[in-house]
């Protein structure tokens, strides 16, 4: 069996990195004519939607009044460091640990910007477990298009049915996966609703190794 994971708030941390790189650029750029918590707060959220880093950057210098030297600083900045900011999510390393013992072959397929997303796997010390990387940013294509999956079963020497994707997105990580033949766990908070395309639902990692072994026993 292969495992493939998606790296933001999959195993990445992204909102708790996100609030700890804020206060950072916080402090480093603004100051107090500039409420903290707000620009966090927004900082944050214009973060979590998927748009181009410098419209992010854009949106707060209007919101806040940010000229526009200082706009591109702070864009600089996150750029280059956002990386050491990055926190993995609880037992998502001793997961990673027992699959290398067990042999297991693991790829991060991943939507984002090629360097950006690679300083973060590594930063995240996640880079000596996958044998292979795939970003949107290197191939020009996006999840849910089942072509960046289909590259990274392919560099794994891997077919579908042998696989399990692992990933928080219903749209654009469980389905497409599932179309394909994967087996699927999607990592989510949700207690309620389980969509026909997920096999096994995951609200923390210290259930991965059960879940692992229910797969590969059946
Ligand atoms: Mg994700």
């Amino acid at each position: 069996m292969y495992a493939l994971f998606d790296l933001d708030d999959t195993v990445h941390d992204k909102k708790q990195s996100l609030y700890a790189c804020a206060r950072s650029i916080y402090s480093k750029f603004l100051d107090d004519r500039i409420n903290a918590d707000e620009f966090v707060k927004a900082f944050v959220s214009e973060n979590c939607i998927i748009q181009p880093k410098v419209d992010v950057f854009k949106t707060l210098g209007v919101k806040f009044g940010i000229d526009s030297e200082i706009e591109s600083k702070m864009l600089m900045y996150f750029d280059e460091s956002f990386q050491n900011y990055s926190k993995r999510f609880y037992g998502v390393l001793e997961c990673m640990e027992y699959l290398k013992n067990e042999g297991v072959k693991m790829a991060c397929v991943t939507n984002g910007r090629n360097f950006f997303q690679r300083n973060k796997i590594t930063a995240l010390g996640l880079d000596t477990f996958f044998d292979v990387i795939v970003t949107s940013g290197e191939l020009d294509v996006k999840k849910p298009d089942p072509f960046i999956f289909n590259v990274a079963l392919e560099k794994l020497g891997a077919k579908a049915e042998e696989s399990v994707f692992v990933g928080d997105n219903l749209k654009a990580d469980m389905e497409p996966a599932k179309n394909l033949g994967m087996n699927t766990i999607w990592v989510s908070a949700d207690t309620k609703s389980k969509p026909e395309f997920v096999d096994f639902k995951l609200s923390s990692f210290s259930e991965f190794v059960g879940i692992w072994q229910a797969i590969t026993s059946s």
